[in-house]
């Protein structure tokens, strides 16, 4: 059976999360967080300590790892080994670590097989950075959601500031992760040729998400 795919791509901080979450709940299907099982494969390389930049150490690494999206009430979380690590992998350094990391095909490759079985089973919206360009090129609807970098780093700099860092650091690494996953050869950054293009610089959620709702209903 045909599912329902979305899929909502873009840079880090555009408000995908929170566009994507809406969407799914207001379309009735789930909703699918891709960036966080890249966020799984940092959190894991950096807790065993797994010189990922050695391919021969990087490879066995990704045939033992055990991941998956488990649902906890509506809503799907990472899993690794059964255990639910989401609360781990919103640090600053796994950011980090996941862009660079997501750069490597073998990465890339480990991680294809969840994302299809997912859509294999259900209706829902992903969100990811090559969702409608390389995962799910036939999807139903796409989308692409930007945003200028400033406002971007400054939406994520009133959500993390507990965290101590400095808005001009948040807008640095923003605008790094930006162009790393952009320039990086497999599966960069980029809004699919048939995806609508949103940007949010003076949206807010709801005003993003009643866009993305016409453009379906008009598709
Ligand atoms: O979306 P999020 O910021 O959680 O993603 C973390 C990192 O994972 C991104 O900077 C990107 O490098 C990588 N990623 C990716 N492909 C996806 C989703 C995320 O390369 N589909």
């Amino acid at each position: 059976m045909n599912r329902r795919i979305i899929t909502i791509d873009g840079p880090a901080g555009a408000g995908k999360t929170t566009v994507s979450k809406a969407l799914a709940r207001e379309l009735g299907c789930v909703y699918v967080d891709t960036g966080a099982l890249y966020r799984a494969v940092a959190y894991e390389i950096r807790r065993r300590e797994i010189n990922w930049e050695d391919s021969a150490l990087l490879d066995p690494f990704l045939d033992g790892l055990d991941l998956d999206f488990v649902m906890a009430g509506k809503e799907p979380v990472v899993t690794s080994s059964g255990q639910d690590i989401s609360a781990y992998i919103r640090t600053h350094e796994i950011s980090m670590l996941a862009s660079a990391t997501s750069a490597v095909p073998n990465v890339r490759k480990a991680l294809l097989g969840i994302q299809k079985s997912i859509a294999q089973e259900r209706d829902a919206v992903f969100e990811g950075r090559d969702m409608g360009t390389a995962v799910f090129p036939n999807a139903l609807y796409k989308f692409f959601l930007t945003a200028d970098v400033k406002v971007r780093a400054r939406r994520r700099f009133e959500e993390s500031n507990a965290s101590g860092i400095s808005f001009e650091k948040i807008l640095e690494d923003m605008a790094k992760r930006d162009a790393d996953d952009t320039r990086r050869t497999v599966s960069p950054l980029q809004q699919a040729p048939d995806a609508i293009l949103i940007d949010a610089t003076e949206l807010d959620v709801s005003q993003v998400v009643e866009k993305m709702k016409s453009a379906i209903k008009a598709i």
